[in-house]
Formats: structure tokens, C-alpha cells, sequence
């Protein structure tokens, strides 16, 4: 089992564990079955980064959290150019974190690549959710509540992820976005009487 399988088997196992979240009410908040969701979390497959997304959007997570742990930094946190890919077992769309999901600041920033002619949907995020995507180099075209919006390297979009959104390449480059994702702030009477506050880590986690 690779790095990334096991981080995703080991997030997947212990978010569940932490809600006394069933398989079956897993896979009727995400839309990903019992049996794939019960191979990822034994490491025997490494899902697609469409279905990593709908478990992430169906459990109101981070999607960084699922590949590479939350980081509480002070100060300064340098990237330098793109950290190593992570496809996560599809070729058409790389999710790479940038910036992992911070809970202080309440955003994670992403950076994606389209192949050319590749697309991708995303589900709807949880309500509040808000995207920032700021085209690096290519040309994207960007799908907001069924409507097409095209975006040239250097433009940015900002919208509501709480409706149904998506991504598509139609040029015969590769495009690559920077995609910032604003989580609202819990509410403070959110958090119940047993649940761990060192576990409470995502915005809307015990919702
Ligand atoms: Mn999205």
C-alpha cells in the first residue's frame, strides 16, 4: 500500500470511527458504495479523485485530509512549485494540496491539473462552501449550476460549491488551476457534549 492509499484508508476509517458512521451511512451521505468504500479503507483500492471528492463533500472534510495531514503552522509555510502529483488512481484530474486544509484560517488551497480534453464533476459541497479558482496556465472551462464560464490563464472565478460544479479541459493542453476552498466556521453549539475536541478538526464535522 502506497503513502497516498494509506492515508486515505487510514482519514476514511478514523472519521468514520470518530461519528459512528455505519458503511451504509457512509455510502448514502457520499453516493460510493459500501463495497468500494470498504476497499479503500482496507488499502485495496486507490479511488478515483471523482470519488474521493464525493466522500469528501458527502462527509464535510477537507479534501487535503485525505492527502496529507491538517498543518497548524505559525508563521511562514513556503511552497516552492508543485508538490509531487497525486492522482490518486485517475489520470484525467491531479488534486495536489498546496496549502493543506488549516482550521485556523478556515481554507485549503489546491492545485489541480485537467489533461487536455480531460473533465471532471464535483457534487455539490457542504452549504457555505465557498471556491476560488484562479487559472495558472491554460485554458479552463469551469461549470457553475449547468452554466459554462470559460476562464484564460490569469482569470479567476469565485462562486458558491454548495451547487453542483465542474471542471473541463476541451484545448489540447493541459490546464492547471489554483482552487482555494473556503469552509465556513462552525457554529460555537455545534460541538455536542461527548464529542473529542481535540477530534474536531473540520468545519462541519459533527453535522
Ligand atoms: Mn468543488
Amino acid at each position: 500500500m502506497n503513502d497516498i492509499t494509506q492515508q486515505i484508508a487510514t482519514t476514511l476509517k478514523a472519521t468514520r470511527a470518530r461519528r459512528g458512521w455505519s458503511l451504509t451511512l457512509t455510502a448514502a451521505n457520499t453516493g460510493v458504495s459500501k463495497a468500494m468504500l470498504g476497499q479503500i479503507e482496507r488499502g485495496e483500492s486507490s479511488p478515483t479523485v471523482a470519488t474521493l471528492w464525493k466522500i469528501a463533500s458527502g462527509m464535510n472534510i477537507p479534501f487535503s485530509a485525505f492527502i496529507s495531514a491538517p498543518e497548524q503552522h505559525e508563521g511562514v509555510l513556503r511552497r516552492t512549485g508543485v508538490p509531487a502529483p497525486v492522482s490518486a488512481g485517475e489520470n484525467a484530474m491531479r488534486v495536489t494540496p498546496l496549502f493543506p486544509f488549516d482550521a485556523r484560517l478556515g481554507f485549503e488551497m489546491l492545485v489541480v491539473e485537467v489533461v487536455a480534453g480531460g473533465a471532471s464533476a464535483s457534487s455539490p459541497h457542504e452549504r457555505g462552501v465557498i471556491e476560488h479558482v484562479i487559472v495558472v496556465s491554460g485554458e479552463l472551462e469551469l461549470n457553475i449550476d449547468g452554466v459554462w464560464h470559460r476562464l484564460a490563464s490569469g482569470d479567476g472565478m469565485r462562486f458558491a460549491a454548495d451547487r453542483p460544479h465542474g471542471y473541463r479541459n476541451s484545448t489540447a493542453a493541459p490546464v492547471r488551476f489554483h482552487n482555494l476552498i473556503h469552509y465556513p466556521a462552525r457554529p460555537a453549539t455545534a460541538a455536542g457534549p461527548d464529542e473529542d475536541a481535540s477530534a474536531v478538526e473540520f468545519p462541519g464535522d459533527r453535522l
